[in-house]
């Protein structure tokens, strides 16, 4: 296939020099293609190289405890990769005799790897021939053919992925598949491709028709729910009040600062007028820290407010489970990304 060529051809002489393009070890590219997962290469770089440095291989990786993973992964977000990287890896441990798989059949019952991940990792290390299907090759595929069936219908997916393993490169199947997602994330971007020195602009369907701004075609999904946080920044004696999340809800058992939730937002005053800040805060001073910050997870908006909390006279009513940290000790807590952000801006100047 021509498109296969010319991508290859590109990468050759134009693609990203990235770490972990240098190996065919299933561990090592595994680790990138997780932590790269709805992350920016430049901001991915570092973590990954935190993890290849505590965990060189699946084993100690497999061994680490939880806690330690997730302080090592906070500022990333979406927890539940991590965790799933976990238990990934004592089944390696388990199943696969301490030998990370590298076939995608065997790849793929790994927890948390679907059938990007496993393409990736199957391709990459034993030249699989298996397409990756990304937001990058679904943009390529879809402005090149001119498609605009929706890339999140399901008759979508299966229409792509089709193509995709059709015009896969049965000599180099690996550097194909890094050649397109490189290609669709420094040329046919998002928003303003590189059109006119695209080494496919002559057969690109969507160029000659004026689409490129239309394609690809995504389903709108359902609306997201907003909630509102308020959060406590208690200090005393040089140690912070902290709160480990519960099970259930986003950012499982991560730490943060007390928390109070409404169902709308509202004014600090509106706040004190609340029972749950009656029984834990009564009549301490406190005060709004910068500006609300709006964090934004799949389905949810989080509207969140700071306030620094005075308490001199003893007056907070704790929680059983809030508990104050030595501020020297923060750093070994695993916070979500909105603290993690928060902490970091207000408190590392
Ligand atoms: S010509 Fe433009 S739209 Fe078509 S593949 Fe190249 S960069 Fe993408």
């Amino acid at each position: 296939m021509i498109i296969a060529d010319e991508l290859i051809n590109w990468y050759r002489n134009n693609g990203r020099d990235l770490p972990w393009r240098h190996t065919k070890d299933p561990y090592i590219i595994w680790l990138s293609e997780i932590i790269l997962q709805q992350t920016r290469v430049e901001q991915g770089m570092p973590y990954f190289y935190r993890f290849v440095e505590s965990y060189p291989n699946v084993k100690a990786f497999a061994e680490a405890g939880e806690g330690e993973l997730l302080r090592l992964w906070q500022g990333l977000g979406y927890y539940s990769r991590v965790r799933n990287m976990h238990k990934a890896a004592k089944m390696v441990m388990s199943d696969f005799e301490c030998v990370f798989p590298t076939q995608y059949e065997e790849v793929i019952k790994l927890s948390g790897v679907g059938e990007y991940t496993a393409a990736a990792i199957s391709s990459f290390s034993i030249n699989e021939k298996k397409a990756v299907l990304d937001g990058n090759v679904f943009r390529v595929l879809s402005r090149y053919f001119g498609i605009d069936t929706p890339i999140n219908s399901t008759s979508g997916k299966k229409q792509f992925l089709a193509l995709a393993n059709e015009v896969i490169s049965d000599s180099h199947p690996g550097l194909y598949n890094q050649a397109i997602m490189d290609f669709g994330a420094t040329v046919c971007k998002p928003k303003a491709p590189d059109c006119e020195n695209c080494v496919l602009s002559l057969d690109c369907v969507a160029l000659k028709n004026g689409l490129v701004a239309n394609l690809p075609v995504k389903i709108k999904g359902k609306s997201s729910r907003n909630r509102y946080f308020h959060y406590f920044v208690v200090e005393k004696e040089g140690a912070y009040l902290f709160a480990k999340r519960g099970e259930n809800d986003v950012w499982a058992n991560m730490y943060e600062f007390p928390l109070i939730e409404t169902q709308q937002e509202v004014s600090l005053e509106e706040l004190k007028e609340q029972d749950e800040y009656k029984v834990y805060f009564g009549d301490v001073e406190i005060e709004e820290i910068g500006e609300p910050i709006k964090h934004i997870l799949s389905h949810q908006n989080i509207y969140a407010r700071f306030y620094r909390v005075v308490d001199e006279q003893n007056n907070i009513e704790k929680k059983p489970s809030w508990n104050y940290y030595n501020s020297d000790n923060l750093d070994k807590l695993a916070k979500h990304k909105l603290i993690f952000s928060f902490i970091n801006k207000y408190f590392m100047n």
